[in-house]
């Protein structure tokens, strides 16, 4: 095999001399992790972060899950890999397109990039609607895995490039709310380290702990201490690793324990009638129990003749809660989005604020009582940026200067740790 230096959307990546392992920890807002270290829980991250590299970094705004996951693989922004929230409007059609079709998918990735080099490639992910873009042009006849843990009992050699998975995990079936769901992932990164020793894993866990569950709690206590078991293992198996996170977490309850929203589709509706405008709410995926498809940034298409954006911004830029209504060239521009899935208008929520369509449209009652807790907005894109290894002289000087983003986890868990390229 071919075992050279690959370049991807401006950044060279050198030969991985050891095995390197990025975790994204879906819903890891770092208040978890500073939390989870004044409490004495996470032993393992606590010598990552004293011994090796630890930062805060910015994530892709809109901070969702498919955006956040498929920067961090490919090394880019929305700008270039084209997956700027879990859904868009098709203005041809009228249709909401749910965006984990790999077909959208604009950019190689890292991962299918080193596999065509000839590097032993492994991509595991939580929630099975990220896998096909995660494994996109991975060569699954060569030694190379992509799965999820929701359908780790359907795998195939065709299909994922492994079989029996929940024999090799010793786990069984994870449940799809549960924490065993993210468990499994790194579980069964371990067993392929183990058996296998591929050149790079890219590990994506799911959030459904973290939207339920504040930092300090019993849960999140019990689930960030078993994390940390677990990336100790693989640090104690030879591998570099990685923890960065999609996007992080806050509370979006009144103080009353209320789901703290606007209804942005009604409030339209009102003002410029109804079927005017739409609201896309691009948190929205099939598994919503844990945040009634309440998230911090939402997406407006103008499709009547009433509403501009320029109405819209009047309308809603003073309004409390709100903390900027952007004009498509205008938050394309700042995100680094790309134009044509973008709405006329994008309305991002304050801190403790979420922002749904209209009210008939959201099933708040499977929330059970418990407290609202989402992202989506800026004040979500703030993440965690650790490594198990200690930074080279070259990306020393790197992160002191400019601000840190979570796309380049991958440059530098390759490039920067050991020898200088
Ligand atoms: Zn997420």
């Amino acid at each position: 095999m071919n075992r050279h230096n690959i370049s991807l959307n401006g950044v060279t990546y050198q030969w991985p001399s050891r095995p390197v392992v990025v975790v994204c920890i879906d819903g890891g807002d770092p208040s978890y992790i500073k939390q989870g270290i004044s409490d004495g829980i996470i032993p393992n991250i606590e010598r990552f972060m004293r011994e090796g590299f630890s930062g805060v970094s910015d994530g892709t705004v809109p901070s969702f899950t498919c955006p956040n996951n498929i920067s961090l693989i490919t090394g880019a922004p929305p700008s270039v890999h084209g997956i700027s929230g879990n859904y868009y409007l098709d203005v041809v059609t009228g249709d909401a397109v749910v965006m984990t079709g790999p077909e959208l998918l604009r950019s190689r990735t890292i991962l299918a990039e080193f596999a065509d080099a000839g590097a032993k490639v492994v991509s595991i992910t939580a929630k099975d609607k990220l896998r096909k873009q995660l494994g996109k042009d991975l060569d699954l006849t060569r030694g190379n895995v992509s799965f999820s843990s929701e359908k780790a009992d359907q795998c195939t050699l065709q299909e994922n490039g492994i079989e029996n998975v929940l024999e090799l995990v010793g786990m069984p079936l994870p449940d799809m709310y549960s924490m065993d769901l993210s468990l499994f992932v790194l579980e069964a990164g371990i067993k392929l380290l183990e058996r296998d020793r591929p050149d790079l894993m890219f590990l994506s866990l799911t959030d459904y702990i973290q939207h339920k569950h504040a930092p300090g709690s019993p849960v999140s206590d019990e689930f960030y201490a078993l994390l940390d078991e677990k990336f100790g293992r693989l640090v104690e198996l030879g591998a570099v690793v990685a923890l960065t996170a999609d996007h992080g977490m806050n509370d979006k309850s009144t103080p009353e324990g209320k789901p703290n929203v606007i209804f942005l589709q009604d409030i339209l509706d009102q003002e410029f009638g109804s079927g005017d405008t739409r609201v896309i709410c691009p948190i929205t995926d099939a598994f919503v129990k844990h945040h009634g498809a309440l998230g911090g940034f939402v997406r407006v298409w103008c499709l009547g003749g009433n509403a501009t954006p320029q109405a819209i911004i009047e309308l809603l830029e003073d309004r409390p809660g709100i903390a900027a209504v952007l004009a498509k060239d205008e938050v394309c521009r700042r995100f680094d989005l790309p134009p044509d899935r973008e709405g006329d208008i994008a309305v991002i929520g304050d801190v403790n604020v979420v922002i749904g369509a209209a009210a008939a449209e959201h099933d708040l009652s499977s929330l059970d009582g418990i407290r609202l807790r989402s992202h989506g907005a800026v004040t979500e894109a703030r993440v965690p940026f650790i490594l198990s290894h200690p930074l080279n002289e070259t990306y020393r000087q790197r992160a002191t200067v400019g601000t840190l983003k979570s796309h380049q986890i991958f440059d530098y868990a390759i490039n920067g740790i050991g020898a200088e390229g």
